[in-house]
């Protein structure tokens, strides 16, 4: 059953403001989208459908919880601000196929909450409009986490969705493009104008389509020193890949020490970090573990 009106419109979402007197927190990205075309887009770049489940963070007023109620089998949803519990109550009244959990989604045990919720071998996506304080947490955690999600489409902060899809040899590329690359692959799939949002944030936002890969992109022999590596690696962006490790590895590895290393590799120690690719930070991590 669906509702006359859509939550995510100006004119509904002022009326539930001043009907229970809520006020933003800035504190916890409080920014509810007030156009339903781009709920819309993102539903049909996430491919929800009838017989998927919908996982969402941050539901806010509802104004996408609806949209996933209307289009996918079921939604899971969590939030941290308890203010939320009787709007959603009356926002969302008729649908019966939400469920919202009032908790911190970074403390909760995202496993054990999703294997209760949903049935078993259900596909799952994860679909959000991410409050922008904890984007990267946020996703690093669901990466890490070998979550049963086929896919994670989630509104964040432009200049975020930019760098964590980013390619070599572009300004965005740096340590969270592979660190993000390493578990899935990323494409930036729209951008939105500060116009749909209640209130306006101060940043552009897209829209970035997240797709775990069965393996990680590349072998490393140990994830820690690889991503300490890369990480140091664009330390200091201008300055050489072998200005960089020397200071990484200072009292470890000498500067002889580290161009066998670079050398080894195949990897010109001249280089700047943003020109090599994720295959050969795992062949020169690898030079140090083994
Ligand atoms: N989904 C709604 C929409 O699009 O209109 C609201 C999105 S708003 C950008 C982010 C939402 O995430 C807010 O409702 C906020 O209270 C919630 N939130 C912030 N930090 C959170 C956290 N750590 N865990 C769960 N929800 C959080």
């Amino acid at each position: 059953m669906s509702r006359d009106k859509a939550i995510a419109t100006p004119s509904q979402t002022k009326m539930y403001l001043a009907k229970y007197g809520f006020t933003f927190k800035k504190s916890l990205g409080q920014n509810f989208i007030i156009d339903v075309n781009v709920l819309t887009n993102i539903l049909k770049a996430a491919g929800v459908t009838k017989d998927t489940g919908a996982i969402e963070i941050g539901p806010g007023m509802g104004a996408l919880t609806e949209q996933l109620a209307l289009h996918s089998e079921n939604v899971l949803a969590f939030e941290i601000d308890q203010r939320l519990a009787p709007i959603l109550s009356d926002t969302l009244a008729d649908y019966s196929n939400i469920s919202i959990v009032y908790h911190d989604v970074l403390k909760a045990d995202l496993q054990k909450i999703i294997t209760q919720h949903f049935k078993p071998n259900q596909r799952l996506k994860l679909v959000a409009n991410l409050p922008y304080y904890v984007t990267t947490p946020i996703i690093t955690k669901l990466l890490m986490a070998h979550l049963p999600l086929e896919s994670i489409t989630v509104m964040i902060q432009k200049e975020v969705a930019d760098r964590m899809a980013a390619q070599p040899n572009s300004k965005s590329y740096g340590s969270l493009s592979i660190a993000i690359q390493y578990y899935a692959t990323a494409q930036v799939v729209l951008n939105v104008p500060k116009t749909v949002f209640m209130p306006q944030p101060n940043v552009d936002s897209s829209v970035l389509h997240l797709t775990y890969r069965e393996e990680p992109a590349v072998h490393v022999e140990d994830e820690s020193s690889f991503f300490a590596l890369v990480q140091a690696s664009f330390g200091q962006r201008r300055k050489t890949l072998r200005n960089n490790l020397s200071r990484h590895f200072k009292g470890r590895y000498d500067k002889d020490a580290i161009e066998a290393k670079l050398r080894s590799a195949g990897i010109d120690g001249t280089r700047r970090a943003e020109s090599l690719s994720i295959t050969e930070f795992a062949h020169l991590a690898n030079q140090f573990t083994t």
